[in-house]
């Protein structure tokens, strides 16, 4: 009797939504129902030294190790979970997800030497406007996973830049120029950074990102961690 009652008051307690398709779930690896986990469009390229993620970055800055978690795909329930966390306040699954990501990428011999987590910033207003940048707390999940120091204000993004997708490649590199600044110097000497954005659309922004670092600290080395890539600009 006691038994049954305490079931049922902690099915009330623990039962949850899984954060991509929103199907009650009583526990679930990060959040994520056994059917979502099972059909995520994982990439793997966190286990290949050569993939389509760090060839990218090939001829445009130095990348030690570059990869991206999964496929963005309109329509999708991840499309919709990327949502959440960036337009709807759920911070918690951009944690969640960096916690997952971090599990796999710790699982790879790749990303043993990381010892420094920044992510990419979001402009200071939009910052306030939305209360949180989410790379902030996928990098943050991705760090605890790792067991390596996250450092959140080591880089500033100084302006915004608009939407990349619909630009020409000549008008989205003018677009990025200087668009961040490196603020703690001293927290990047000599670290391997994994550099965290949530999805990668053009390659762009984060290129920008890493060709600062790079200037103001030569002697670190960087490694680019994403949650989602699209595949329009793998075939570009
Ligand atoms: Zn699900």
């Amino acid at each position: 009797m006691l038994g049954n009652i305490w079931s049922a008051v902690s099915s009330l307690l623990y039962r949850r939504q899984c954060m991509a398709c929103g199907e009650d779930i009583d526990a679930a690896h990060h959040g994520i129902c056994i059917n979502c986990r099972y059909r995520i469009p994982l990439t793997k390229y966190w286990l290949e030294e050569d993939n389509p993620v760090k060839e990218l970055f090939a001829g445009l800055v130095p990348v030690v190790h570059a990869s991206s978690m999964f496929f963005f795909s309109e329509g999708s329930v991840w499309r919709t979970l990327i949502h959440r966390f960036k337009y709807g306040g759920r911070w918690a699954i951009a944690r969640n997800m960096g916690a997952w990501y971090g599990a796999e990428l710790r699982d790879s011999a790749l990303y043993d030497d990381i010892d420094l987590v920044v992510p990419v910033p979001l402009h200071p207003l939009k910052r306030m406007r939305r209360g949180y940048n989410q790379s902030y707390y996928l990098a943050e999940g991705i760090a605890k996973a790792l067991g390596v120091e996250l450092c959140g204000n080591a880089i500033r993004r100084r302006r915004n830049n608009p939407s990349q997708a619909r630009r020409r490649v000549s008008e989205r590199w003018a677009n990025v120029d200087r668009l961040f600044v490196v603020r703690r110097s001293d927290k990047l000497r000599g670290r391997h950074i994994l550099v965290v954005d949530d999805v990668l659309t053009s390659g762009a922004t984060l290129t920008s990102c890493i060709s600062t670092i790079v200037e103001a600290v030569p002697d670190c080395r960087i490694s680019v961690a994403t949650l989602a890539v699209t595949r329009r600009i793998l075939r570009e």
